[in-house]
């Protein structure tokens, strides 16, 4: 069967595709019925079905591999390394989980992780997950005012936290941050577990603060049970990204998700058990939790956490992981192969990567320049796969384990099976054929593993999501996208990043990808800017691989004038920017992803908006200084 009737039967008989796929995982109660669609747009999946993300992703390997490797820490910022295996992750799940029952933390309850990448992070999530508790993971970090909202959103019973993170050899310290954050939110944990990693000192506030290896000598040998949950119980709230605003707080189930993560890793990762899996995402993200925690452990897989970032000690650590774990499924993002990119491409070829099987990408456009630099650097299949926090698992891709599909350049792929992704006009919602830009939509029900709700707002869901697309109820990815004569899609950027030049639609994303084919450039963005003359123009933001090609020299404005000519020869005069300027750094989120609307926002002298979630601020002010 090829891929496509496999899709079709997926559309067509949704109940029979996902009972088999249910079969992945252990069900303690078998499910009575496979959806329930009676309200819409909302879905419940195998419902009356109990089972537990943790016993999936845990317990149900102790028989066959309780001595196999499940989690590999590795910390270039703090030098640890460390492998648990299944009985021994098991082990110290159970330890977390009886500390935070010892808190008062029970089913239902939110704990609320502000934490680094160590492994108490994945024990912490795993026990929340085993005692039926609600995790809220918030990339650590962030800064007061953003921890302050998901702490009064998620009102968590307990936080779980850290004296500091680490990044690129510096200390981050975190106590004062979340002291500060909890100060500033109106609602209040009772408790506040800390991992002292002894990076910073910190005061811990009495009566609140406790310490976690202190209680793990008193529950070392205790035994807790997982709780069994039915299908559609809370297992995590995760906020999204803020790229294009404030962060929407997405609530998962427990049996659709690991049942949609079960049926991923082997059709569309082809991650192997007892192989090892290595996402260099962050756990506060969709991705990590999907593919660092439940995803490549649900799957028996060992799974990496790494600390550190591409570079650091050199640009080969990446390489010499893969190579020292024997590594076959690689999951990164192109903001972090971009970086690699501004090195020496030697680096790709210095380790043994023969164990790599795939490397997937996803979490911003890849470019075809990006791609196959990598691909060919590695000599590896390079496969995007477009998806967001909503979804949880990936909408567009190649589902090769189902049927090998062939890789187009700038194509993230078809849609994965469960998902009737469709093309629609902006604004009559009608469907769009072959080679027509519109906007891409999912008709509902979704798949399993897709976002339920929004946590505690069930009408800012089918506000959010289910209402932009008129006379039509679909979901919008509010993105822009066409698919080809071959049914493959192109993401064209969001649908707030669309320009007007003098009465002509342009996307952002097309002119970066004509930028972005100028071997001079290694990422960039472009935004529309107001202009009383032609409504709005565009200009670009580029950063040179050759950092010796500094702002304002000859070379610079040799180098501006060139990235214009090559848009102008790829698109037509009336995309060529206004101006493009060569920066350092992009506005990013912490997550990677270029914050066009504050760019835009700076571009035209107006507030930044929330900037809750931005990598580094003074990025913004490097806009402003080049625009001055
Ligand atoms: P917010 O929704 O809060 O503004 P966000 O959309 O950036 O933030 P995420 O859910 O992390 O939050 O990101 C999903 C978005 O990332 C997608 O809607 C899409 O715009 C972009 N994206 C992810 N993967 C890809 C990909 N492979 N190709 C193109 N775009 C991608
Ligand atoms: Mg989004």
């Amino acid at each position: 069967m090829g891929y496509h009737e496999a899709w079709q039967r997926s559309i067509d008989d949704r109940e029979g595709f996902w009972r088999e796929q249910a079969a992945r995982i252990h069900w303690q109660t078998p499910f009575e019925q496979v959806l329930d669609y009676s309200s819409p747009p909302f879905a419940r999946w195998f419902v009356g079905g109990r089972t537990n993300l943790c016993f999936n992703a845990v317990d149900r390997h102790l028989p066959a591999r309780a001595d196999a490797p499940a989690l590999i820490y590795v910390s270039t910022e703090t030098g640890q390394e460390r492998t648990w295996t299944f009985g021994e992750l098991h082990r110290e799940v159970v330890t977390m989980a009886a500390i935070l029952q010892a808190q008062g933390v029970g089913h239902g309850d939110r704990v609320l992780l502000y934490m680094p990448m160590i492994p108490e992070a994945v024990f912490a999530m795993l026990a929340c997950a085993r005692i039926g508790a609600i995790h809220s993971v918030v990339f650590g970090g962030f800064a007061s005012h953003s921890l302050a909202s998901r702490i009064e959103d998620a009102t968590p019973k307990v936080i779980v936290s850290a004296d500091a993170g680490s990044r690129a050899g510096k200390v981050v310290p975190y106590k004062g941050l979340l002291d500060e954050g909890i100060r500033l939110s109106a609602h209040k944990p009772e408790k506040v577990l800390m991992v002292d990693r002894g990076l910073a000192p910190f005061d811990a506030v009495a009566g609140r603060d406790v310490d976690v290896a202190a209680l793990r000598d008193a529950h070392r040998n205790a035994t807790v049970d997982c709780q069994w949950l039915e299908s559609n119980e809370v297992s995590y709230v995760l906020y999204t990204s803020g790229t294009t605003g404030k962060p929407k707080g997405v609530q998962r189930d427990v049996g659709g998700y690991a049942v949609a993560l079960a049926a991923s890793m082997e059709n569309i990762f082809r991650g192997e058990p007892g192989r090892t899996y290595f996402c260099t995402s962050d756990i506060g993200w969709v991705v990590g939790h999907s593919y660092i925690v439940y995803g490549p452990l649900i799957h028996g897989m060992a799974t990496i956490l790494y600390e550190g970032t591409p570079v650091r000690p050199d640009a080969g650590i990446l390489w010499q992981l893969v190579e020292r774990y024997r590594v076959s499924v690689m999951f990164s993002a192109p903001t972090a192969i971009r970086v690699l990119k501004k090195q020496d491409p030697s680096w790709l070829t210095r380790y043994d990567t023969s164990s790599l099987e795939t490397l997937f990408l996803a979490g911003e456009p890849l470019d075809e320049p990006t791609a196959t630099w990598i691909g060919d650097g590695l000599g590896v299949p390079v496969i995007d796969n477009y998806w967001q926090t909503e979804s949880g698992w990936p909408i567009l891709t190649l589902a090769n384990g189902i049927a090998p599909m062939v890789t187009k350049p700038g194509s993230p792929g078809v849609p994965m099976y469960g998902y009737d992704v469709q093309i629609v006009d902006e604004v009559t919602g009608e469907p769009l054929g072959a080679n027509q830009k519109g906007v891409l939509a999912i008709a509902p029900p979704l798949p399993p593993g897709c976002m339920q709700t929004v946590w505690r707002d069930d009408r800012r869901f089918i506000d959010t999501y289910f209402s932009a697309i008129p006379q039509r109820m679909l979901y919008s990815t509010f993105d822009w996208g066409i698919r080809d004569d071959d049914g493959y899609y192109f993401i064209l950027g969001r649908t707030d990043d669309v320009i007007n030049v003098a009465g002509h639609r342009l996307g952002t994303r097309e002119i970066e990808e004509a930028l972005l084919s100028h071997a001079g450039i290694a990422e960039c963005a472009v935004v529309g800017v107001a202009d009383s003359l032609k409504g709005q123009v565009a200009v670009g933001f580029a950063v040179p691989r050759d950092a010796a090609v500094v702002t304002g020299s000859d070379a610079a404005l040799a180098l501006e004038g060139e990235l214009m000519r090559t848009v102008e020869r790829q698109l037509g005069a009336v995309a060529r920017p206004a101006r493009v300027h060569l920066v350092t750094t992009l506005p990013k989120t912490r997550s990677g992803k270029v914050l066009r609307r504050s760019i835009q926002a700076a571009c035209e002298g107006r507030d930044t908006g929330d900037l809750t979630t931005i990598e580094d601020p003074t990025a913004l002010d490097q806009i402003r200084a080049a625009l001055r």
